[in-house]
């Protein structure tokens, strides 16, 4: 038998949405007026509460601070011109959760909870998803061990909650990307194919190096040879030798992306031959020297494509070429269309609140 779960609601007296200047947004620091908190105590998820924004109560002890058992995901809500509101392939990403959930010892979150809690807070902070170009509600469902104690072992109490934030456009300039020839973000084994927090924490320093020398992000390479193009931090990479466009295949050290396998269908349905197969740094600048690589971009859920400019590997460094036609542009508009309903979802991507 399934368990019903149930979702509370305490509302605002207030919204805050009037001193909030949409035109001027800065990336994930402005939050709407809810957000959603669920317990999961003695073996089980306990009564979903949807209620104002603000600080929740932890010790120092609480093991998250301590051991690091945290993971989250992030999509996104978008409006259409008729005021109607979409989430994008949202059971991809409870999917996603759960499997990062299970790789760090954490409790799975009922798809219940995840997507009628969703649905529900994004439902009562609809006016906060705003209808144009570019913009969107960024939600963010995470899970942390909520249990006090410093022994290292599992925490017995999680909170998952989910708080929301409008968005505008994530990466703002050009994007220089430095290919990894010495750090690596995951390991065979390991969790890099988990949104796990820990992952992003160990990219900071080496990707702080990486602006320290004018570049952007890292595309990190397989952690054994450092010869293959995995991921960047944030977004999966395609690149473009001549008319085929070439993505790695997913590993244990690979972010499965939503964006990802969007913008391969999407590549497919307009015809472009795509290969999932690992890219060589030795092929890549192979291309580049003889004029056959045309773009490289990334994939992710925040910014959906970013071309990259141009790459340094050691001590080569390369400018991509300007293109009338990218598949870049090509590829972002069509997704577009479809998350801002402009076009017919043929694929069955979005999902009406
Ligand atoms: N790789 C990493 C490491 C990421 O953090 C993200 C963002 N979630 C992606 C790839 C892109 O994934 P998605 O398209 O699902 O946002």
């Amino acid at each position: 038998m399934t368990k019903t779960h149930e979702i509370v609601i305490d509302k605002v007296k207030e919204s805050k949405i009037n001193s909030i200047d949409f035109s001027n947004l800065t990336f994930g620091k402005t939050f709407t007026d809810h957000m959603l908190e669920c317990t999961w105590r003695d073996g089980e998820w306990h009564t979903a509460e949807i209620k104002p924004y603000g600080p929740i109560q932890v010790e120092p002890s609480c093991k998250v601070f301590h051991y690091g058992q945290a993971i989250f995901e992030g999509m996104k809500a978008f409006k259409d011109g008729e005021g109607d509101v979409f989430l994008f392939r949202p059971e991809d990403n409870w999917i996603r959760f759960n499997e990062s959930a299970k790789r760090l010892a954490m409790p799975e979150v009922p798809k219940e909870v995840f997507m009628e809690g969703l649905k529900k807070l994004v439902n009562l902070d609809k006016e906060w998803v705003r209808y144009g170009e570019g913009l969107s509600l960024y939600l963010r469902p995470f899970m942390i061990a909520s249990e006090n104690g410093v022994a290292a072992a599992p925490g017995t109490e999680y909170k998952f909650m989910i708080i929301m934030s409008p968005a505008f456009a994530y990466y703002k300039g050009d994007v220089r990307v430095i290919i990894a020839s010495e750090f690596s973000r995951a390991a065979d084994g390991g969790v890099g194919y988990a949104k796990a927090a820990g992952n992003y924490a160990a990219s900071f320093y080496p990707n702080n190096l990486a602006l320290e020398e004018g570049y952007q992000q890292i595309i990190w390479t397989d952690a054994a040879s450092h010869e293959y193009l995995e991921e960047a931090g944030t977004m999966n990479i395609f690149v473009r030798i001549g008319d085929k466009l070439l993505t790695a295949p997913n590993n244990d050290r690979i972010l499965n992306g939503v964006t990802r396998r969007s913008i391969m269908q999407m590549a497919k349905d307009h015809g472009i031959t795509v290969e999932e197969r690992r890219v060589s740094v030795k092929e890549l600048t192979a291309a580049a020297n003889d004029g056959s690589l045309k773009e490289i971009f990334g994939t992710g859920t925040a910014a959906v494509i970013v071309p990259i400019k141009g790459y340094k590997h050691e001590d080569f460094k390369f400018e991509l070429p300007t293109l009338e036609s990218s598949y870049a542009t090509l590829l972002m508009g069509a997704l577009k269309d479809i998350q801002y309903n402009r076009a017919e979802d043929q694929h069955g991507w979005r999902v009406k609140i």
